[in-house]
């Protein structure tokens, strides 16, 4: 008889969480099995629960935050051997000959562009299996849970950091303290920016200077930009708020040739384009990487101490969990941990 794990998983869209007795799956070519010991929960997990991406098959497993050891290895699987310590996160996997592929766009992959958690099952169980290509190997001084949250989270803040254009000791400003921006603040000042956190109300000041920050701004008493501009404009604001208005009023406080970019989902934003035309600034967004970008943030993070402030749930707790990472009210990633 095949051996039975447990995973959680949204049987249809706005569905509930279900925890179930599965078969534990085996590998094909190409893939991977790890036995999972961490998965961090993503506001993005909301788009399998409320079905808002197109085409994901019911019932699926959520989870790109994923911790564990390679526990069977497919067929034609090169460079990971059963017993390694590997994360997962949100690429999942691309075919590695179209266009944007042999440019190294890989994000943008046109033929098989997977996603953990969205096109195949992810870490909301005690087993996951996953391509071979979305693999990076986690350093043996960070805990599972450290780690977690790293491969979404902290790649993106990382990965956008590190590829704005700042310079260590040009103003590099972090909207917004939250799961993302508490990482951003740490990767940005270790980085050797002249970080600078922007947040609501007064509370988050000492937790952003602990962070690393040397100046905080409180939105609701000053205007963000204009605090900016004292400092010489940022040559880099990094925007992790879902908030439209909130990027829209620190726009100002970008430097000449300043970049500002969107990793936080927002609606609409409203920018001056005489703003962006007579400064030459630009607006992007990021994406938040492949696995060796994932591999990179796990690194740096390990060498440099960085560490993301985490509530940890057992498995069968992800509905309470889930919920908990919803509310906006968890500090700051929520995890689950399959070893509790
Ligand atoms: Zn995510
Ligand atoms: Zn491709």
């Amino acid at each position: 008889m095949a051996k039975k794990m447990r995973a959680v998983q949204v049987p249809h869209p706005k569905g509930s969480f279900e925890i179930v007795e599965r078969e534990i799956p085996e590998p094909q070519a190409g893939w991977v099995r790890i036995k999972i010991q961490a998965c961090g929960i993503c506001h993005s997990d909301s788009l399998v629960k409320d079905g808002t991406w197109p085409g994901i098959q019911y019932p699926r497993v959520p989870g790109h935050e994923v911790i564990g050891l390679i526990d069977a290895v497919g067929p034609r699987v090169e460079g990971w051997t059963a017993g390694q310590r590997v994360g997962v996160g949100w690429h999942g996997g691309h075919c590695g000959h179209c266009d944007p592929c042999r440019r190294g766009d890989f994000f943008a992959c046109q033929v098989a562009l997977l996603t953990t958690g969205i096109s195949f099952d992810g870490g909301y169980a005690e087993y996951m299996i996953a391509p071979d290509k979305a693999l990076a190997l986690v350093p043996e001084d960070l805990s599972s849970v450290d780690s977690a949250p790293l491969m979404c989270a902290g790649v993106t803040t990382f990965n956008a950091l590190r590829n704005s254009g700042a310079r260590p000791g040009d103003v590099v400003a972090v909207l917004g303290i939250g799961g993302l921006g508490h990482l951003g603040v740490q990767f940005a000042a270790k980085m050797g920016f002249k970080t600078v956190a922007i947040a609501r109300g007064k509370d988050k000041e000492p937790l952003a200077k602990k962070l690393g920050a040397i100046r905080y701004i409180d939105s609701q008493e000053k205007n963000p930009a204009a605090e900016l501009n004292k400092l010489g404009g940022a040559k880099v604001i990094i925007a992790t708020v879902t908030s439209a208005d909130a990027m829209t009023a620190v726009l100002g406080g970008l430097a000449a040739n300043g970049v500002f970019i969107v990793i936080g989902a927002a609606g609409p934003i409203s920018v001056d384009p005489i703003l962006l035309i007579s400064g030459r600034r630009s607006m992007k967004g990021w994406y938040s990487g492949t696995s060796i970008d994932s591999q990179d943030t796990l690194k740096f993070s390990a060498l440099v101490g960085v560490q993301s402030m985490n509530e940890i749930f057992p498995l069968e707790k992800a509905t309470e969990a889930y919920e908990r990472m919803m509310s906006g009210k968890a500090r700051f990633r929520v995890i689950l941990s399959m070893e509790s």
